[in-house]
């Protein structure tokens, strides 16, 4: 049942609000369409955050609102979206917009046997399909904004909020939600994990982003859900991964997959990661001092490379392996390149569409062995590498850890900052 909430009563500030969503929002009103911000923005204005990002849903088709902005992109097969494009470059900002989608339950859907896609019947134009487990594999059926309210995850995420009027439209009592910092699955949880078993990895991501409670039909269904995250597909499981690291609260997100005994099983890196590392190890020390790391730098606005956190995480099992490869070698750096394959083809699978990644992974580990040469023209070549600040933080974090030595990560910072004349006067430190 919709409820539409005056601003006194929900108390969002419009000054955390985007002029360019509210610029989205009223070309798309002013044609005739309802539009709304949606989603996470909406969750986020309630408890007084600015949202990274805006997301738009209006009861205009793709076509309808690419029509209305000069550039405007239709995206997505799972889901078809329309980027709205402000900016160039790195200054760039995409408001996302989706049409009111139709709510189908799993029963009500088309069943398709086995458990991945069938291809063939996608293709044939069904356009809600679930796989023998329950999980949704596609859905474009447009439908009313109270349907596109229903096939939402959770309340708080679930609600709609108009800039011009400052209204908020809820059906789900998603404000009450919000108020109380409660993360509710809407209808019932263990059919809505069924739908989509990534929805269990995002209670968790939100639990520790938000700092919500998760209510307990929502929450006692998780673990024994979790077995249904091995029918995601792997790139998919390898973004949500990425979100739960790197959305500025690893540490409670890695927490949170503890407590809920989601740490282990479930993300191969993860495990890599979490293999042989008791608290209180040095493993244990140097993963929890990199995702401090990478948390401290979201939340000072800063950018994370998902490579060093990737090449953080798995560090240990690539050093593992280099060693046992080592010691039946004798060429160190061979050992190590295999080494590192193994840990790829082990552990993470193709990234080869995920631009550098794999590379600059791969020259985060290669440099480690190069630190300890100090003599002759090689660190001179070294600091000049684009990677070598990567590298090099990488080594800081190691002799944090107590795994490298913190002289020679300090002779390494001043080395970088030297004149060739300082350079010179640190190696003879170290003949
Ligand atoms: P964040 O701040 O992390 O971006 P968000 O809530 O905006 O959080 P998105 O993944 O950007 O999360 O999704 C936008 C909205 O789309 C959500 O708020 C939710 O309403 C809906 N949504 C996204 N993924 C799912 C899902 N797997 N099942 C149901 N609804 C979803
Ligand atoms: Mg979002």
């Amino acid at each position: 049942q919709r409820v539409d909430v005056p601003v006194a009563a929900h108390g969002i500030d419009p000054k955390l609000l985007d002029d360019r969503a509210i610029k989205v929002v009223t070309t798309l009103q002013d044609a005739g369409h309802a539009a709304y911000i949606v989603g996470g923005a909406v969750r986020d204005l309630l408890v007084g955050r600015r949202p990274k990002d805006f997301d738009v849903a209006t009861d205009a088709t793709p076509e309808q609102v690419k029509a209305l902005f000069k550039r405007a992109f239709i995206i997505g097969r799972r889901f078809r979206i329309v980027h709205v494009v402000h900016g160039r470059g790195r200054e760039h900002e995409v408001i996302e917009v989706s049409t009111f989608r139709a709510y189908l339950d799993a029963s009500a859907a088309e069943q398709v046997s086995g458990n991945e896609r069938s291809a063939k019947q996608d293709m044939a134009g069904k356009s809600h399909v679930v796989d023998a487990s329950g999980r949704v594999l596609r859905d474009n059926v447009w439908g009313p904004q109270i349907e596109d309210a229903a096939r939402r995850d959770f309340t708080v995420n679930a609600m709609y909020y108009d800039p011009r009027t400052q209204t908020v439209v809820d059906y789900h009592q998603g404000l009450a939600d919000a108020q109380a910092r409660v993360l509710r699955m809407i209808g019932d949880p263990p059919t809505r994990y069924r739908e989509d078993p990534v929805r269990i990895l995002r209670v968790v991501r939100f639990a520790a982003k938000l700092g919500f409670s998760i209510e307990p039909a929502t929450l006692a269904p998780l673990r024994e859900m979790a077995p249904l995250l091995r029918n995601v597909p792997a790139s998919r499981m390898f973004d949500e991964m990425l979100k739960l690291l790197q959305t500025g609260h690893a540490l409670a997100s890695l927490a949170q997959l503890k407590a809920l005994g989601l740490d282990r099983g479930i993300f191969p890196v993860l495990d890599a990661a979490l293999a042989d590392a008791p608290e209180g190890s040095e493993r244990a020390r140097f993963i929890e001092l990199a995702l401090q790391d990478t948390d401290r730098r979201v939340q000072q606005g800063r950018a994370v490379a998902p490579s060093f956190l990737l090449a953080c995480l798995l560090w240990h099992e690539v050093s593992q392996r280099w060693a046992v490869l080592r010691a039946d070698s004798e060429q160190p750096i061979a050992a190590l390149s295999q080494a590192i394959e193994a840990v790829f083809e082990a552990r993470v699978g193709d990234l080869s569409g995920r631009g550098k990644l794999a590379t600059d992974m791969r020259e985060i580990w290669m440099m480690q062995p190069r630190f300890d040469r100090r003599g002759g023209r090689q660190p001179f070549s070294l600091v000049e590498q684009p990677r070598y600040r990567a590298g090099y933080d990488f080594l800081r974090l190691r002799a944090d850890a107590g795994e490298a030595s913190s002289d020679l990560a300090d002779w390494w910072e001043d080395f970088a900052l030297g004149s060739d004349a300082d350079r010179e006067a640190l190696q003879d430190t170290v003949r």
